[in-house]
């Protein structure tokens, strides 16, 4: 049965993060031949991000412009995404887990009386059924989840779903919403952003992640080149940011970011298995550890048993002249 997928497309600093594309080729995977409808929410310029989602996929479009959308508050966003939600009356809804994705699509789940699978990392549709793979015991394990009645749901985590070829030449309508936003009790002065520079840890390809081996905040400048040459970003593991050799920010793992990149470059890590929950689905893991016991090697796809502070600028090196 063909169906309609409403996905909502994330948009920062005026540039829709790449989760979007990726949400709307699940929602492709889950609706083969229906229709996917792409939503954006902000306070101007929806209309460029609006064309992307159609791009990347979507059938066609409708943006949600008002001045109380310019940053993400959950009563806010809630309005608009249930006013689209009420026009459309979609048989699915898909969305990044990111951090707006995660703290909006519960209370949009609780206002519809649905269920939400969450953290999705892999669809596969058999027969008439769409299985959906999440991680479960902070990554130990994992669970299929199928939807028996009412709204398929589900948040995608980051750099799981490949997004499908951008085709600039794919046309749809894009519908600008009229929304009464009212009522927001919240109000974002300011946003102060540690990380804004560099390559977004969340949806990095590449990670370079320094632990309590790289024993201070200057240890981590070998790690910043190499993540600069390999064009990605800089991790910790919390023993770094315990001992104050980088910002929280950049915490991996249980308690901190859960991250897929491409590679995962993890140095003077010894991999406590909360380190794990939040790097181990990584498509290939390097460990530098001077310890050859250390358990990151237990997870790792390449190891190197060697002084971090060798290794990592002769890498960096060996990258340069490639
Ligand atoms: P260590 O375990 O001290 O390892 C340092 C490693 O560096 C060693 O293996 C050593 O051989 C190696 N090394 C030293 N010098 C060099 C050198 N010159 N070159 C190469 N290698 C070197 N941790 C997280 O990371 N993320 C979390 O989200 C998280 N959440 C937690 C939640 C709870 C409830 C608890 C209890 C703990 C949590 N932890 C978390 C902490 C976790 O248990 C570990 O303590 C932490 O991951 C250890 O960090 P580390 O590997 O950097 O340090």
């Amino acid at each position: 049965m063909s169906k309609k997928i409403v996905v909502f497309g994330e948009v920062r600093d005026g540039e829709l993060r790449n989760v979007s594309f990726e949400a709307i080729a699940a929602a492709r995977k889950i609706n083969e031949d229906g229709e996917i409808v792409g939503a954006v929410f902000g306070n101007e310029g929806l209309e460029e991000a609006a064309k992307e989602l159609i791009y990347y996929g979507a059938d066609r479009a409708i943006t949600v412009q008002h001045d109380s959308l310019k940053n993400y508050t959950s009563e806010g966003y809630a309005q608009a995404a249930l006013a689209v939600i009420n026009d459309e009356n979609p048989d699915g809804i898909v969305m990044g887990h990111t951090a707006a994705g995660k703290d909006l699509t519960p209370k949009i789940a609780s206002k519809l009386e649905s269920g939400l699978i969450s953290d999705v990392t892999e669809i596969e549709v058999t027969g008439d059924n769409v299985v959906f793979t999440r991680p479960i015991y902070s990554g130990k394990a994992f669970e299929k989840k199928i939807v028996t009645d009412g709204l398929i749901f589900a948040t995608i985590r980051p750099n799981n779903i490949a997004p499908l070829n951008r085709d600039d030449s794919r046309s749809g309508d894009v519908t600008a919403k009229e929304v009464d936003i009212k009522d927001i009790r919240t109000v974002i002065k300011d946003i102060l952003r540690k990380t804004s520079e560099g390559v977004d840890l969340s949806e990095a390809k590449v990670i370079v992640a320094g632990g309590r081996g790289v024993k201070s905040k200057e240890g981590f400048e070998p790690l910043q080149e190499l993540a600069d040459v390999l064009g990605g970003a800089v991790g910790a593991s919390r023993g770094a940011c315990d001992a104050d050799y980088c910002d929280y920010s950049l915490q991996i793992g249980q308690t901190g970011k859960v991250v897929t990149p491409d590679l995962y470059i993890a140095c003077g890590i010894s991999g406590a298995i909360q380190h794990l929950a939040g790097m181990s689905n990584s498509k290939i893991i390097v460990a530098i550890n001077k310890d050859p016991e250390a358990n990151i090697f237990n997870v790792s796809d390449y190891g190197i048993v060697g002084d971090l502070f060798e290794v990592v600028p002769k890498l960096t090196e060996e990258i340069k002249n490639l």
